[in-house]
């Protein structure tokens, strides 16, 4: 997707250990007319399909699910980092290696609010090693619901979650997809000269 490879080259900062910065518009500040483009965007790659529930993950894949949401007219769902051991008996839960932080945590989602009626669409910001993706579509199974994709505004095509995925059989629309990326040259998108 244009609009987002030119912001990406444009505010993007690329730091040491493969971590792409947006903060200044993805992830901590957030550019809502942006986000109208990506949800218009998720909604005609995933046109074909019956969505009844969008999940997503705390904290930054919430603001892009819920403009997303606003296409597919669906409720959206996050999937709650469990900071406790004290788990309520009601609740799906799944295990997630967290890329950025280097460690291990929990993820839940109440039983009330996904079931086997549902078509669930994952949507979230990054696709890196695909633990979150993967921990989320354990909750979608584990509800007995039917898992339709994955909405991905930026793969790294260079980490090894998306082809993972995909051999597994789960359909990834990703926005912009990272071929390389290096501090001193920056972004190299997929079907770049
Ligand atoms: P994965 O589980 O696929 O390894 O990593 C995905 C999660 O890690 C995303 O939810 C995202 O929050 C975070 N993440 C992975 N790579 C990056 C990155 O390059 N930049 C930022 N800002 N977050 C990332």
């Amino acid at each position: 997707m244009k609009l987002l490879e030119d912001r990406i080259r444009k505010d993007g900062k690329v730091k040491a250990g493969n971590i792409l910065k947006v903060d200044s518009f993805l992830n901590h500040q957030m550019d809502i007319d942006l986000f109208e483009e990506l949800g218009k965007e998720f909604k005609r790659r995933f046109a074909d399909c019956e969505v009844t529930k969008i999940l997503t993950i705390e904290a930054s894949g919430i603001g892009i699910a819920c403009i997303t949401a606003r296409y597919f007219k669906v409720p959206v769902v996050f999937a709650k980092k469990n900071k406790t051991k004290n788990i309520d008996g009601d609740v799906y839960t799944a295990r997630v290696e967290s890329f950025t932080h280097g460690r291990e945590y929990e993820i839940m989602v109440a039983k009330d609010f996904l079931g086997p009626e549902d078509k669930v669409l994952l949507i979230d910001d990054f696709l890196a090693n695909g633990n979150a993706l993967l921990g989320l579509s354990e909750l979608v199974v584990e509800a007995g619901a039917t898992l339709v994709g994955a909405g991905i505004v930026i793969e790294k095509a260079f980490q090894k979650g998306g082809r993972l995925l995909r051999q597994n059989g789960l359909r990834v629309e990703s926005l912009a997809i990272i071929e390389s990326m290096d501090e001193a040259s920056g972004v190299v998108f997929r079907g770049q000269d």
